[in-house]
Parts: structure tokens; sequence; C-alpha cells
């Protein structure tokens, strides 16, 4: 019962990476980089276990940005010219890689980090990739021309690694769909669709999260815009209800989310984010039993998965273990609560 993980991603130590950044520069290059992005994978691997966490990641330690990692083993993908575009519907500016021809997989993308990782723990391990529809949502288009064929071409080169991902021994594929949050008709229509084209012939648990983002200015600036109630998920929930993805990650702890939206995904797992990635006050585990609770009035005990609201990346890294302590703390605090 109240099994944890987080969203996926963990902030960079120092020695990796620039710190406190989303898309930061490496401290090194070739064999350098790559050793320390291994030993950074399997510290953060060892600080999830001694945390409590039952499900671990990989902390994105080996990908610069959760899009990017991905486009970068993509051929059709011109890195060499980045281009300025608004990015979810405008919210804010990024310099993206343009697509300029068909699109192929180079090879493997994510399999140094998944077998290392692997070959570390015990734990379920669970891999994330980005969706279709935020990939999409992060590039400059100069070849395909529409979104919904662009979208399906991601989905069948993310199939090609998700399947590759499990036969590595990966437990849980999560995809990252923030842009579910942004184009909820398109995501209904669509979007959900294509995530389960990448999600075809996976055996292994399945799982998709869509948040309000991490907590950069341009998001929390965004968030103040959208009132007193955030009801994106009710247009996403119906069609992800009767999709064939497991799990859902949401946000709720400091969210304005009404909870009672939860309800709307009867029959799939729900990881409720029970951390707020906003906010550096780390939550006390009763805050966390409460969220827990809350949530407890609409998802079933055995589908509730405490989880944080979306990946800690640009986050200081102690408060980042200090809120892995207090997720595993309040989940075991809820358990003695609500058994
Ligand atoms: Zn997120």
């Amino acid at each position: 019962m109240f099994r944890t993980s987080i969203a996926g991603s963990l902030p960079k130590p120092g020695w990796l990476a620039e710190t406190h950044k989303l898309w930061p520069q490496w401290r090194a290059e070739g064999d350098a980089l790559r050793e320390a992005k291994a030993d950074a994978t399997l510290l953060w691997i060892k600080a999830q276990e001694d945390a409590g966490l039952d499900i671990v990641t990989d902390g994105e330690q080996s990908r610069q940005h959760f899009v990017h990692g991905f486009l970068e083993q993509v051929e059709g993908i011109d890195f060499q010219h980045k281009v300025e575009m608004g990015i979810r519907n405008d919210r804010y500016k990024a310099m993206v890689p343009q697509v300029v021809a068909p699109l192929k997989l180079k090879g493997r993308v994510h399999a140094f980090e998944a077998q290392l990782a692997r070959a570390h723990t015990t734990r379920k391990l669970k891999f994330t990739l980005p969706g279709p529809m935020t990939i999409v949502d992060t590039v400059a288009d100069r070849h395909y021309g529409d979104r919904r064929k662009l979208a399906l071409a991601f989905a069948e080169l993310l199939n090609q690694e998700a399947l590759a991902l499990q036969a590595d021994g990966v437990d849980i594929i999560q995809f990252d769909e923030p842009a579910f949050n942004v184009y909820m008709k398109d995501a209904a229509e669509w979007g959900v669709q294509m995530l389960e084209r990448a999600a075809r012939g996976l055996n292994c648990t399945t799982a998709v999260h869509i948040c309000y983002g991490y907590g950069i200015q341009a998001n929390n600036d965004w968030k103040r815009t959208l009132g007193e109630e955030w009801r994106q998920y009710e247009q996403v929930f119906p069609a992800l209800a009767a999709s064939t993805i497991d799990q859902v990650s949401l946000e709720c702890y400091h969210s304005h989310v009404p909870p009672d939206l939860m309800a709307l995904l009867k029959g799939k797992d729900v990881m409720v984010g029970v951390i707020d990635v906003a906010s550096d006050v780390v939550e006390t585990p009763e805050q966390v039993a409460d969220t827990i609770g809350r949530a407890l009035q609409f998802v079933a005990k055995e589908r509730l998965f405490p989880c944080t609201n979306c990946g800690l990346a640009p986050m200081d890294r102690e408060v980042a273990r200090r809120k892995l302590e207090a997720l595993a703390q309040g989940a075991e605090l809820a358990r003695r609560r609500f058994a």
C-alpha cells in the first residue's frame, strides 16, 4: 500500500552540470562526462533507496533536458541550427532544434543509464521518456507540416526505445506529457492515442505524468493566471481512463486542482503529487499523510501511489534529498493511519 516514487528527474551534482537550471551545461565532455553521469546515477539510486522510496529512477542524470535528451539520438533533427520558439502555448521561449527530414533513431537512446541503474538496484525501476505531444511542442517542424503526423513519427520512435528499455529490465515506463495540460482538446482527441502508440506491445507497467511544469518562474507566473480552480485534467482524464495506459501521475499538494477530478481515473493507478516542487520548504510527514488522506476520498487505497508533483531537476540538491525522505516517511505514516 502507498508505494512511493518520484516523477522522474533529480538535481544534477555541481561536478556534473550547472546547478539550479533546467537546461544546464555539462561540466565535462567525452569519456569524463560519461563517467560523471554514471557516478551521479548511482549516487541518486542510493539516495532514493536510503530515503526509503519503493520505486527508483535514474534521476535523468544522463540527459541535459527531459525532451532534448531523447532528440539527440534522432536522425532528421538539426541540432546545429537551433531557433527560438515559444513553447507550451508561448508560455516561455526556448532554443529548440529543427525537424528537417524523416525521423529515424540513430540507435539506442538510454541503454547506458537504464542498464546501469538496473544492475545496481533490486527495487522497482521506473524510466521516463517524453510523450509524443510534448516533443512536438518542443521542436521546430520544417518537414512534416502537421502536428499529428509529427507526433505519430515520434510515437513510433518512442515505442522502439520503450520496448528496448523493457528488455533492459525496466519495470515501469512513464511518458511525460505536460503539454496535455495546455492543449487539452488535442490531448483528448489525439494525444492519448499517440501515447498508446508509443506504449504498444509493452507488458511492463505503463504510466503518463501530466503536470503544471517545473517550479521555474515562467511556470509559477502562468499558474497565477489559471484562477482558483485548475480544471485542465477534467478534459483529458476521461480519455486516459479509457486508454491502455496503467498509471497516471498528477499534481495535488499546493495546486489548485480540485481533488475530486481524481475520481475520473477510475480503474487506473494514480500517482498523487504529495510533494511541491515549486517550494524549497520541505514537507512534514504529517502534511504528506494528510494529502494522501484527502486523495483517498477519490482513489482506492491499492491504487494510490504517493509521488512528487513534478521532477526535482532545478532544485537544490540537499532540499531534494530531504523531500525524498519526507515522501517516504509521510507514506509510512499514512500506512499506519489508513491501514
Ligand atoms: Zn512534470
